[in-house]
């Protein structure tokens, strides 16, 4: 998929991700991966940080914030 320019992106507390792989599930850029069942990873190229991970993640360890 191609790289979107966006204002905005996930971004995951890994030491507080559950690795449910929700978040992954309902990402409609295919941007997240579940690391080795233990936490999620966010591809920063492909998020155009809509928050539709962060609206499902039941541990809510997932924030939109600007881009640097
Ligand atoms: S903010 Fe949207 S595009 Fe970015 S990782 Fe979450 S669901 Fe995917
Ligand atoms: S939905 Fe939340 S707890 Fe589940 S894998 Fe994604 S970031 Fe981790």
């Amino acid at each position: 998929m191609m790289a979107i320019q966006s204002k905005r992106r996930a971004v995951v507390d890994t030491s507080l991700c559950v690795a449910c792989g929700a978040c992954m599930e309902v990402c409609p850029r295919g941007a997240i991966t579940v690391w080795k069942g233990s936490y999620s990873v966010v591809d920063d190229a492909l998020c155009i940080g809509c928050g539709l991970c962060a609206k499902e993640c039941p541990a809510s360890v997932i924030r939109v914030e600007a881009r640097p």
